[in-house]
């Protein structure tokens, strides 16, 4: 069994971006920006805010953060938008999910100009992700494909079961793998007998949120997993979806929690505001 790696392999991500940002501002000026509003105390989205904030920090970008509260206004957060969508040192736009439930989250989004999308979240560039033209991808699914070729692992062809289905992990996922010719299966809460599907992985890719969803006996010998989940044991710990100490002995390869995939969540984050800016910079210099 080999660890995939997701911590030191966003550490070299990290690296290139810190070098590409600094050779973009000698070139042009441009610093990447980042623009992120946190709406509410929840201590986790402002535990990831302020991990997304010093990521930028140490790259060399600048961002900053509009911390908003709980009972904020749809007008507010979409004057906001507005005003981050026509500021032209902020590439990158990110609306910390979820938004408090009077807020209408699709029409937040589809707000965000869709060339500052640096999350993807956006209809348009979910679509180009499903017929396979360029544009952005949401960062967790995306650091996931990184690190699978980071690895040689080859996807064509291959099994993939994806357990979870939401916009941000389990569908763009399956989108992604699909796009690399994959066979794709994907299982949500209504699927009927989970096992009777992951047994066919494999590749595993597993973001759900549930602690020890996947045991044993539900994968085959010399699986791939990829365990997409955060969650907090009652001991404290940070844990995935899978059974690790029991399920690994049977594994290939698969993602430790934490240091698989959350930290690759960041540095593409990193990645995709620093490709929003060199479109930006590439349309200026034309000028
Ligand atoms: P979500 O609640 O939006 O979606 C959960 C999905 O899991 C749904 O499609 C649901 O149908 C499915 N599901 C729920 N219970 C199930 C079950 N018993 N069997 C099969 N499917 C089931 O959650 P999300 O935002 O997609 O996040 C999923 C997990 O991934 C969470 O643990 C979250 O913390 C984690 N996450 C990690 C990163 C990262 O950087 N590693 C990023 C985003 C989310």
């Amino acid at each position: 069994m080999q660890l995939l790696d997701g911590k030191s392999l966003s550490q070299k991500i990290e690296h290139n971006v810190q070098i590409e940002t600094k050779d973009l501002r000698e070139r042009t000026g441009i610093v990447p920006g980042l623009a992120v509003i946190l709406v509410g105390q929840d201590p986790a989205s402002a535990a990831y805010v302020n991990m997304k904030k010093k990521a930028c920090d140490r790259v060399g970008f600048y961002s900053v953060t509009h911390e908003m509260p709980e009972d904020i206004s749809q007008d507010a957060i979409e004057n906001t938008i507005t005003m981050m969508n026509n500021n032209p040192n902020i590439n990158g736009i990110l609306i910390q999910l979820p938004l408090p439930s009077q807020i209408d989250t699709t029409k937040i989004l589809e707000l965000v100009d869709p060339s500052k999308d640096v999350d993807g979240f956006h209809p348009y560039n979910v679509g180009r992700l499903t017929t396979g033209l360029d544009g952005f991808v949401p960062c967790t699914p995306l650091g996931v494909m990184e690190l699978l070729s980071e690895y040689n692992i080859d996807i064509q062809g291959k099994n993939c079961v994806v357990v979870g289905a939401s916009n941000i992990v389990g569908k763009p996922m399956a989108a992604l793998l699909l796009n690399a010719n994959a066979t794709v299966e994907i299982c949500h809460i209504f699927t009927d007998d989970l096992k009777k599907h992951t047994l066919n992985a494999d590749i595993l890719l597993v973001g759900v949120g549930v602690i020890n969803l996947i045991k044993e006996d539900m994968v085959k010998e010399d699986i791939i997993i990829i365990d997409i989940g955060i969650n907090r044991a009652e001991s404290g710990k940070l844990v995935g979806d899978v059974d690790f100490e029991n399920v690994s002995k049977k594994c290939s390869y698969i993602t430790p929690v934490p240091g698989g995939v959350g930290p690759m969540t960041i540095a593409m984050l990193l990645s995709n505001t620093l490709k929003a800016t060199k479109i930006y910079a590439a349309t200026k210099e034309s000028k």
